[in-house]
């Protein structure tokens, strides 16, 4: 069920007997140079597609847009500051909290936006709810540890091939992936690591300081095939109807 396709009345009907929301929300930013921008919104909004047909929690529209501060200079992307992201994100829950949400479910399908949720989760804990933050591509790997995957790698891409293999450009799926290390015992690892005798460090870069494309594995994009993508997609919505239904019997203090 869909808050945007429902009535006031149908809402206050729902939240006599209810108190959980699912949110989802995304990012439109660079994914390496074969993948769609909105990579992070259009695999959450997929997820919610299936979700929606085996649950009966109410589904409040997906914010496209997330913080991506080290992927804004890509063409496409659209960073939202942090604090503007943290402020817009609370209106809506505060919204929902006055009608009666108390149980937060958040489809979250970009690593940026973490920070503001756990930010919101513990200061609506405060005011009695719950808020459960749903990583996807992170619950992906402990579902399928094969399904392990970095940023527009292998696991992004085969969830975009599983719902429009046309989304993928696969004439720029290249070679191996190129990062740029700091120094020759300096060697880059992630969007910030680097290793340096043997111990990973954090040294804090805008993407295309790190690597030319824009995504970064360990999976490489060559790995994703379609039928990863829609066992992944499927297992991953059947399992958060399956936790919901579990959220929902715990008791709030
Ligand atoms: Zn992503």
């Amino acid at each position: 069920m869909r808050l945007a396709n429902i009535t006031w009345p149908q809402a206050q009907a729902y939240f006599k007997e209810n108190d959980m929301v699912l949110i989802g929300i995304g990012s439109i930013e660079c994914h390496g140079r074969h993948m769609p921008l909105g990579t992070d919104t259009i695999i959450p909004d997929h997820l919610l597609k299936m979700i929606e047909e085996k649950s009966d929690v109410l589904i409040a529209p997906t914010i496209p847009f997330g913080a991506c501060q080290s992927l804004a200079p890509y063409p496409g992307t659209i960073d939202i500051d942090g604090e503007i992201l943290y402020q817009f994100f609370r209106q809506i829950m505060l919204s929902l909290y006055r009608h009666g949400a108390r149980k937060f479910v958040i489809l979250n399908g970009h690593g940026g936006n973490m920070k503001t949720i756990e930010r919101l989760g513990l200061e609506f804990e405060e005011k009695g709810c719950l808020v459960a933050m749903l990583n996807w591509w992170l619950m992906a790997w402990d579902m399928n540890p094969a399904w392990k995957g970095g940023h527009g790698g292998g696991e992004e891409t085969a969830a975009i091939l599983g719902i429009n293999p046309s989304l993928v450009d696969q004439s720029e799926i290249g070679g191996p992936l190129k990062l740029f290390d700091l120094s020759d015992k300096l060697k880059a690892t992630g969007f910030r690591s680097v290793e340096f005798k043997g111990v990973s460090v954090e040294i804090l870069r805008a993407t295309p300081h790190v690597t030319d494309s824009g995504w970064i594995g360990p999976d490489h994009p060559n790995t994703a095939t379609i039928e990863w993508g829609t066992e992944m997609l499927r297992t991953t919505a059947d399992y958060i109807v399956d936790f919901m239904e579990e959220f929902k019997k715990v008791p709030l203090k």
